[in-house]
Order: C-alpha cells, then structure tokens, then sequence
C-alpha cells in the first residue's frame, strides 16, 4: 500500500546524512573510516556555551516559550545582526528556529504558490531544490562556474528572471564550493531584485567563517534589498553547536506574523533553555570562533596542496566555509563512481558533486571537519583508486 501524498513525492534529501548512515554500518562492521562527509566542525561547543544551557536548565528554563523566540534572545540578535550587517535590525523582525534550516522552508512556504520560481545556486546546498519542489515551485538553477572560481555569471542570473520569478537564493560562502560572492556582484544581485520586485534568501550560516582576511558582506548592505530579504542565520557552524539545533531568520516585517504561526503550528518554540545558551554565545567571550579559523586555515592550505597532488584531481582554494570542492573529471570516474570507491574501497567518506545538484557533476565534497592527521590518511587512501 502507498498512501503518500503526491507533494511527497517531490522530497528531496540531504546526502550527508545517508553517506554518514552508510558509513557509520561499515564502522559498526569493523572498517575504519575517514569522515569527510558531514558539514559540522569537529570541535566541541565551547564550555561557557554549555555551562549557560546548564543554568538555563537548573533556573526553570523548560518550559514552553513564545513562538517567535525569546524576547531576551531575540534582543541579542538584533545587536549582534545590527553590529555585522550595519542598519539597525529589530528584534521583532527575529525569529528564533531549530537550526537554521527551518527558515528555507517557513520561507518557501510562506512566499512560493505553485508555478512560482526559484533561482538558486547550482552546485548548492541541496535542501534548497528540495524544498522549492515540495511547495510547488519551479526550480531554476544558477550554475556556479569553476572558471571563475565557482561564482555565477550575472547575467546569466538575469536571463533567469521571468515574471514568475518569485524568490532568489544567495549563499555567500557557499556550501559546497567554499566560494564568496564578490561585492559587486551581490551589488548587481541586489538590484535585479530590487527592480524586478524580487525576494532575496541570504543564507548566511558561513559569515563567520573567511579566509585569507575577507570579510561578510551581505546582499542587505544594497540598494533597497534589506527590505526584501530573508536573512538565514544560526549558531550551528560559528559556535560548534550543529546538535543544539538553533538557529534565526530576520524576516521583513510582512512576514514575521505568518512565520511565528508556522512556528506555533510545527514546533510551538524552540528549545527555550537552548535559546538561553544562544544568547552566552553572542554576547560571551568569541575567541572560539577565532580558533577554529585559525585550525581551518591550516587543514585549509593541507588538503587542497594534497588533492592537487593527486592524478587527475584539481582542487580551488576555498575563499570561506570549510569545504574543498575538487575537480575529478581527469579521473575518469563519475562523482558518484569516485565516492562510492572512495567510501568501499578505501574507507573515506565523502560527497559526490551531484548531491548539490547537477552542475556538481565532475566534482566530490571533501569536508576538512577533521584532524590534519586524518585529512593526510584521506590523501593517503584515494591515492589507491587513482
Ligand atoms: N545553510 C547551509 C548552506 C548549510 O550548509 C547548512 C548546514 O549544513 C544550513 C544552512 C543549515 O544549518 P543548521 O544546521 O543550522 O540547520
């Protein structure tokens, strides 16, 4: 019997999660694994973080809270939003969620009718198509281009628009490339938006994540588009806090009512002690942040000198986030014929291109979320398939 609902059918999924299901059964059959496959920092969440979730929880915090989020959180993430992005932003444009993600889909939810599209970026994170396809719309994938140093070519961006265009999507740095969209052309971004009446989904889960002394700059700083626009956010990447689930959207004032009852309608509120521990994290001590970026920048230069030196492979420095996105094409292999090997044949997890969608074909995600140690084993190991 099948019962599902048509719109089911339409799901999507994330593939980190079914590669690290896999891996995890070859690990519980005796194999020894490198883990290259899922998006989290391998740090622990710092102490003061922890020790703030402990307090929340010894002082009651463990009951329902609003839907939107604490006001006392919410406050915080106005400053710390209003510090970073340069306008003032207010907490009653702040909706706290359970990790970042919820966001994508209150948004296309609460924007996209069916026939509505989507610009998106292709090699992207692929929870974006996923869930444009579940609400009905039309996905129009933006590729992102190797050959300039995986960024889009506006004005291929906007031969994408049409009247239909509803929604576009930014990720600056992207998840899985590492590339950083470059000022000027988040500028032009920004004004195709503004003059076409277009809303923005800024997924900005990596801002604190740069190298080589870069700095944030968000579609918010142009023209009108701070009006337009959805800012994703959330404390997963920056603090190590991946399992807390928290995360926020800074919604345009027309939104925020219709976004609080999508909230009170799935989850009621998020994790109201966790809200509390999210608040010690943006206004407590911040070397954290710092020395995870100094151990990314090492593993960073390691692993893209030690894919380069592999036959076939040719790999991009990433500009932010902690991913390289290599190109296996002089291989031979396919993207899913390289990770399947890879996983089987020499015990490293990581992703095929193609689970960020089409234009990731030719390429694999290696996520650096692990020890030098490790990073060097992995080399080690692919060189046997090569
Ligand atoms: N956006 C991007 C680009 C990501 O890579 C991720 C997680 O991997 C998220 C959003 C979701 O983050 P969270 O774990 O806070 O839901």
């Amino acid at each position: 019997m099948n019962i599902l609902s048509d719109r089911q059918k339409l799901l999507g999924t994330e593939t980190a999660f079914e590669t690290l299901a896999k891996a995890k059964k070859l690990e519980a059959e005796g194999k020894d694994i490198v883990h290259l496959e899922i998006g989290e920092p391998d740090f622990d969440t710092p102490g003061h973080i922890k020790a703030a979730a402990k307090i929340a929880l010894d002082q009651g915090y463990t009951h329902y809270g609003p839907s939107p989020g604490q006001m006392e959180l919410r406050e915080t993430i106005a400053r710390h939003q209003t510090e970073r992005q340069g306008y003032n932003v207010s907490p009653e444009n702040i909706i706290v969620t359970p990790g970042g993600k919820p966001v994508m889909f209150f948004t296309m939810l609460a924007l996209i009718n069916p026939g509505d599209e989507v610009i998106y970026p292709n090699p992207g994170f692929p929870i974006y198509e996923s869930m444009i396809n579940y609400v009905g719309g039309v996905p129009k994938p933006l590729k992102l281009n190797e050959s300039s140093k995986f960024n889009a070519d506006i004005d291929e961006l906007e031969s994408l628009i049409t009247e239909r265009t509803r929604l576009i999507i930014v990720n600056s740095p992207n998840n899985p490339c590492g590339s950083v969209i470059p000022d000027e052309d988040l500028k032009r971004i920004s004004h195709i938006a503004d003059s076409n009446d277009i809303m923005v989904l800024s997924d900005e889960i990596y801002k604190d994540m740069y190298y080589d002394g870069l700095e944030h700059c968000s579609i918010t700083k142009f023209g009108e588009t701070k009006n337009r626009t959805i800012i994703l956010d959330g404390f997963s990447k920056s603090y190590a806090m991946t399992g807390w689930r928290l995360g926020y959207g800074v919604f345009p004032d027309f939104m925020v009512d219709d976004v609080s009852k999508l909230m009170t309608n799935s989850v009621s509120c998020t994790s109201v002690f966790i809200q509390m521990a999210g608040i010690e994290a943006l206004n407590g001590p911040q070397d954290s942040v710092k020395e995870i970026m100094e151990e990314f920048t090492i593993r960073r230069t390691l692993i893209v000198d030690g894919l380069n030196n592999l036959k076939g492979i040719k790999c991009t420095m990433p500009k932010g986030a902690f991913y390289a996105f290599p190109n296996i094409r002089n291989t031979g292999m396919s993207s899913k014929e390289f990770s399947d090997r890879a996983l089987y044949e020499c015990g490293v997890a990581l992703l095929p291109g193609t689970a960020f969608g089409e234009f990731g074909e030719g390429y694999i995600r290696v996520s650096f979320a692990n020890s030098s140690k490790n990073l060097l084993e992995a080399i080690s190991r692919i060189s046997k398939i090569l």
